[in-house]
């Protein structure tokens, strides 16, 4: 499980997480609402160990992020994540894009990299695409293609940040629906969102947070049918 305990993080003198608990069981799947600079994505790239923080913990399965002693590419092995935009090697094909970093970082042979790129991107629906290349698919594709190169990690844990953001209206449906998949087949997410029907659907829990805090958090059907925290409200009323 991953253990969010009282994490504090500035830039500068700006304080962008003033306090976050938040303990994310296994299989569950917890999205997080909130406006812009409310410190959605500081959360995920502490957790991921791409920021450090400064005051709290963060541990997953018991190991704590930001001590010295962890192995933190070993950690981001267990905890995948999805940002709104993933630039693909141009000159590469989407087989060889998720086969790179099985080979590069866990060393597997070409055939066993392989193998695992060919079952993420059919899981992904992208089973037709492998010599493609990336710039010749839609941005739909292009996101299902960044979903499958972080599987194809086998992580435990997954890291969403606005993944359907960048793309054309069109497009959000199909990359929601790997989400959803995913979510059913039981893998523990946390998902930054805006799509509020997307996250009444799909979570156990949803968190709400507001200029650095989380202001509320509970499940959907509360959080969206009776909620408590004054700013809530009012971000709901303007995103309906
Ligand atoms: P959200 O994802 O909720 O929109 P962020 O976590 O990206 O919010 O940002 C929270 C605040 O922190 C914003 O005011 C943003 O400008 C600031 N911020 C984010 N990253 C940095 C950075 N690397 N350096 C300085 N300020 C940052
Ligand atoms: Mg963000």
């Amino acid at each position: 499980m991953i253990e969010i305990q009282n994490v504090r993080k500035s830039f500068g003198s700006l304080e962008v997480l003033k306090g976050i608990d938040l303990t994310v069981e296994k299989g569950e799947v917890v999205t997080v609402i909130g406006g812009s600079g409310s410190g959605k994505s500081t959360l995920l790239t502490c957790i991921n160990g791409l920021e450090p923080i400064d005051a709290g913990r963060i541990m997953v399965d018991g190991t704590e992020v930001h001590a010295k002693t962890t192995d933190l590419n070993k950690l981001r092995r267990k905890v995948g994540i999805v940002f709104q935009q993933w630039n693909a090697f141009p000159h590469l094909t989407v087989l060889e894009n998720v086969m790179l970093a099985p080979r590069k970082v866990l060393g597997l042979s070409k055939e066993k990299a392989e193998e695992i790129a060919v079952k993420q991107l059919t899981h992904v629906g992208l089973g037709e695409k492998l010599s493609v290349y990336p710039t010749r698919m839609s941005g739909g594709q292009q996101q299902r293609m960044a979903i499958a190169r972080a599987l194809a990690m086998s992580p435990e844990y997954m890291l969403f940040d606005e993944v359907t953001s960048a793309l054309d209206p069109q497009l959000v449906g199909e990359v929601l629906d790997t989400l959803r998949m995913l979510a059913s087949e039981g893998m523990t997410m946390i998902c930054v969102t805006h799509e509020m029907k997307f996250a009444r659907e799909v979570s156990d829990r949803v968190a709400f947070f507001h200029k650095g805090v989380m202001a509320e958090i509970a499940p959907p059907d509360t959080l969206f049918g009776a909620p408590k925290d004054p700013e809530l409200q009012k971000f709901l009323a303007a995103t309906h």
